[in-house]
Parts: C-alpha cells; structure tokens; sequence
C-alpha cells in the first residue's frame, strides 16, 4: 500500500519536512486511490517502458510509476522537495529525479542513451498544462502515449468538436498530434489542497509521425492557417487568413477547391477541412 496517497500521510511528511504545499506552482497533492488508479489504468505501463513523469512532488505517483515501468524520469521544478523524494523514493532503484523546470527541459537531451518506448505520465501543474503539453507533443522525441491529470476545462477544449465554444486552436493542434481520450472526471476533493475546479484524466496516444497519418506536406502551412484563422475568430476565413499573410487570391482559390464558403469563420472547420485547406494552399503556392 502507497501510504502516500492519505492525506494524513501528506500532512505528516510536509510537517515533519517545514514544508506547505506551494501555491504558485499548482502543488495539489494526490490524496485519492482511485484518481490514481485512473491514471496507472490510462497509462497502461509495461516493463519494458521508460516514464517521464512531470512534477513528482511528494512522490505519490512516482512511487507507482516505478512499480511498473523499467526507468522513471521525474522532473521537478521545486529543489525544496529534495530531501523529501530522497526519503520517499529510497527504496526505488530505477527512479532518477531531476531539479529542472520541465519547461527548459531539453527531451532528447534528457533521454540520450535510454531505449525507448517512453510515455509519459503527470497530475500537471495546471499553469503550465499548455506548454507542457506542446512541448511533448512537438518535441523530437516520441512520446507514444501522454497521460495526464489536467484541469477539466483544458481537457473539454483539448478535444473539442469543430462548432464549439470550446473549440479553437489547442484542439485542432492536439488532435493532429495524438488521438484524445478523456477517460474519468475527478473531482477537487482527490487533491490535498483542493484546487477550485475540477479535473480530468486525459489519455493522449501519440502518432508516430502525423504529417505521414495525415498525407500532409508541409504541416508548418497547416499551423499558420490555425493560427491565422483562430487569430481573429470573429472573422470570416478569406478576411483572417489574408490577414494572417496569405495571398488572397491563393485563399480564395484553395477555399473554392477546397468546397469552403469564402464567409464560413475558422471555427466551423474541423481538422480534416483545415489540412485539405493547407494541403490546396501548399500546392498553390508550388505552382507560383
Ligand atoms: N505528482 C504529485 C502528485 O500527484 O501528488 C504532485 C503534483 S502537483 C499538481 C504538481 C507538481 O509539479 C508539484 O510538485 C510542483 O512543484 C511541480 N512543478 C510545478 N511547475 C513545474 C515545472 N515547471 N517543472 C517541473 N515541475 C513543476
């Protein structure tokens, strides 16, 4: 048994180490068997892989991580919880901690001379899920699966439908990188402290090369269409796209191959629309 995961366990372990959760760094500790078991299920780690797991805190999660895997990675921002995880982790041989901020991590840098397959696994801090997460995603390194315990608004906008509220451009580049599972909705009371909102467990299976998935030829076409388009959201597409310094008459045409209405806004197009688009603007602009 992880005695970690009771909150009486943590409230012992900051008090024995003069230690208070860390607000400005979304320190919200684990305090719930089954989040954690939620999270060990989405990641489904064989022995054969190496974890990264972000922010380790207390060590909660990484104790699990350790169980299971062949080698953990856990990255720490915060070099107060040193002699913490030095207690927590002792008995755990294939765990390496590093003191960085994950943020400036260099990833292939990090996991030079390491065989993969890597996933990673983290109950993020929430004021950096975003980077984070487009960090992993984009990074050379490939991650095949990212599991995360995320703010329950990012994980509603991470796979948001095209037509949405929620829906803009974090979805569009998430779903082009990774297939999106949410899968368990868990609730402030699972954290010591309790944030304010509730959480979600996110399950991200990462492709292995998309443009490849995709039949895409240049994708860096496809992420200044996304950009421009949901730049000016309000906008109709011919008016953002131009604006976003496409030439309005390769935007006219493409939207005409591409069966779009020059007046349809961004946001109705979903990510099959949007690569057809870039896949018609890249063409175009060969041709001259
Ligand atoms: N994994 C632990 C758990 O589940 O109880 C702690 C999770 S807590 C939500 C987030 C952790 O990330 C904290 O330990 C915090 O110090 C750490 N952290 C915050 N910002 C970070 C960053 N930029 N890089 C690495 N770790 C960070």
């Amino acid at each position: 048994m992880n005695d970690l995961i009771r909150p009486s366990r943590v409230a012992e372990v900051l008090c024995k180490f003069g230690l208070a959760p860390h607000k400005g760094l979304g320190q919200n500790f684990l305090v719930d068997a089954h989040a954690l078991e939620k999270i060990l299920a989405a990641a489904d780690i064989r022995e054969n892989e190496l974890i990264v797991e972000i922010g380790p805190g207390l060590g909660t999660l990484t104790r699990e991580l350790a169980k299971r895997a062949r080698h953990v990675v856990a990255v720490e921002k915060d070099k107060k919880l040193t002699p913490v995880l030095a207690e927590t982790l002792a008995d755990y041989t294939n765990v390496q901690v590093i003191f960085q901020d994950a943020l400036e991590m260099d990833w292939e840098d990090c996991l030079e001379g390491q065989a993969p397959p890597y996933k990673v696994v983290a109950n993020l801090p929430y004021y950096v899920t975003t980077p984070l997460l487009m960090g992993l995603l984009e990074s050379p390194v490939h991650f095949s699966r990212l599991v995360f315990l995320v703010q329950q608004e990012v994980a509603e906008r991470i796979q948001a439908k095209a037509d949405t509220p929620e829906y803009g451009a974090l979805s569009l580049a998430v779903q082009y990188y990774a297939e999106v599972k949410v899968k368990a909705q868990i609730p402030p009371r699972a954290f010591f402290p309790p944030p304010r909102v509730s959480s979600a467990v996110v399950e991200l299976t990462v492709r292995e090369c998309p443009s490849a998935y995709f039949g895409l030829t240049d994708e860096r076409v496809l992420f200044s269409l996304v950009r421009a388009a949901f730049g000016q959201r309000r906008k109709t597409l011919v008016n953002s796209l131009t604006a976003g310094g496409f030439l309005r008459s390769h935007v006219l045409r493409a939207l005409d191959v591409c069966r779009i209405l020059p007046s349809t806004r961004g946001e109705k197009l979903d990510l099959a629309a949007f690569i057809a688009l870039a896949q018609t603007m890249t063409r175009l602009r060969e041709e001259g």
